[in-house]
């Protein structure tokens, strides 16, 4: 069946909106990938940050088993075991007190902003509905959730926008201070930039901001869905930078690539999404949340944390002496396994290129836009596929260098 689907197709039967490399992956296991030929790659991308316990692991193959011969989906008609058993889990390991789930990235933001917009109203008026979000800011492709990003290339181009959305410098507490005023709903913010580059905030930053919403009455959003669930080392990274957010948001690794979104927030900013005001149909299914606690159970433990920030060292280390012999990067950051690569100036523009030259050696990686070369492995890959990675991004290097 493989044999007989090709590349090629892609381009004569999928709409062209991305464009995939140039072999198709049939297989997985762990942190190694298997391409229709049978050729064999070290997974450093862990699907963008989503496949954190490498490709079908078997502890999550096994729920996914179970509770596929059980119950798939209800609707919010009804609620299910797994759905109550999952917020319970997050309400226990983070701020939250309520959660409401739906299925992405973007739609988890959507509701994010929706509920803030929505909590302004019921407490303070129509008025209040400005929304602080931040430069080269990444959330999502939904309309409102592009609109609020701050990239134009992505938003632009659509027709209207939603209104009353301010884009200020990230890590620039001053800029915010410029404009956040009472009519400000809600400052949204990445604790990293995942998709511009890695990206970090200082922790002055979110801590300011933090003050900021209080003294102005706004809620604080963070975006975590890139650097959640263990992704930085820490369950949440806001757990890192000890400021607590009203509203966070969770999706890519929740479920380990079983497609689930997060949004979590207080008791009292729940209460303004009474029922009807918001909603999904896939949202919450027993599949999707039964899978996602057995991650969840999984990554949450200080133990597996800890060999995450330990694996990073690793990485940033061998990746720093390599540059030393051969120097094509100007800095190497990022916290636990999302890390970025920055190339010197001369070689701007070809990370991608890099990733491509990459593949040819068995090697996955991403970019983090058109300058970063971003490495978002499994949180659990083994020493020995780690090692056999970066020697296949050492043999990248020394050719890219050429
Ligand atoms: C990936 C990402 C999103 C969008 O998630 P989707 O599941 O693609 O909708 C939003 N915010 C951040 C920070 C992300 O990295």
């Amino acid at each position: 069946m493989t044999q007989q689907i090709t590349r090629n197709d892609f381009d004569q039967f999928l709409v062209q909106n991305y464009a995939p490399a140039d072999f198709i992956p049939v297989k997985g296991k762990g942190s190694r990938v298997w391409d229709q030929q049978g050729k064999e790659y070290i997974d450093l991308t862990g699907g963008i940050a989503v496949n954190a316990l490498g490709h079908c692991p078997d502890e999550l193959l096994k729920v996914l088993q179970q509770q596929g011969s059980t119950l798939w989906h209800s609707s919010n008609w009804f609620t299910s075991e797994p759905t109550i058993a999952l917020a319970k889990l997050l309400v226990e390991k983070t701020f939250a007190e309520r959660v409401m789930f739906v299925n992405s990235g973007a739609e988890a933001n959507e509701a994010a902003l929706k509920l803030a917009r929505r909590y302004a109203v019921d407490h303070f008026g129509y008025q209040k509905s400005k929304i602080i979000s931040f430069k080269q800011s990444f959330h999502g492709r939904t309309l409102f959730t592009v609109s609020v990003g701050g990239q134009a290339k992505y938003s632009d181009g659509f027709g209207p926008k939603p209104a009353d959305i301010i884009h200020v410098p990230y890590n620039d507490l001053d800029a915010v201070k410029a404009v956040i005023d009472d009519h400000t709903c809600a400052v949204i913010v990445e604790p990293i930039q995942g998709e511009s580059g890695v990206l970090p905030a200082t922790t002055e930053f979110l801590q300011g901001l933090r003050q900021l919403c209080d003294q102005y009455q706004a809620l604080l959003i963070f975006d975590e869905v890139q650097t959640g669930v263990g992704r930085t080392g820490h369950f949440y990274t806001y757990m890192k930078y000890n400021v607590v957010p009203d509203i966070l948001t969770s999706a890519k690794a929740l479920a380990n690539g079983f497609p689930i979104g997060a949004m979590m927030t207080t008791h009292q900013i729940a209460a303004s999404f009474k029922p009807g005001v918001h909603g999904t149909t896939f949202g919450g299914n027993p599949l999707a949340c039964a899978v996602a606690k057995k991650a969840v159970e999984i990554i949450s433990d200080e133990h597996f944390l800890e060999q995450v920030r330990a694996k990073s060292d690793f990485i940033k280390q061998t990746i720093a002496k390599l540059n030393q012999q051969t120097p094509i990067f100007r800095q190497i950051r990022g916290e636990g396994l999302l890390i970025g690569a920055e190339l010197i100036e001369k070689y701007h523009g070809k990370a991608m290129d890099f990733c491509h030259l990459a593949n040819q050696y068995g090697l996955m990686l991403l970019v983090a836009g058109p300058n970063v070369v971003r490495l978002a492995p499994a949180l659990n890959i083994s020493q020995t596929e780690l090692e056999e990675g970066l020697n296949k991004f050492a043999k990248t290097m020394t050719e890219f260098a050429k």
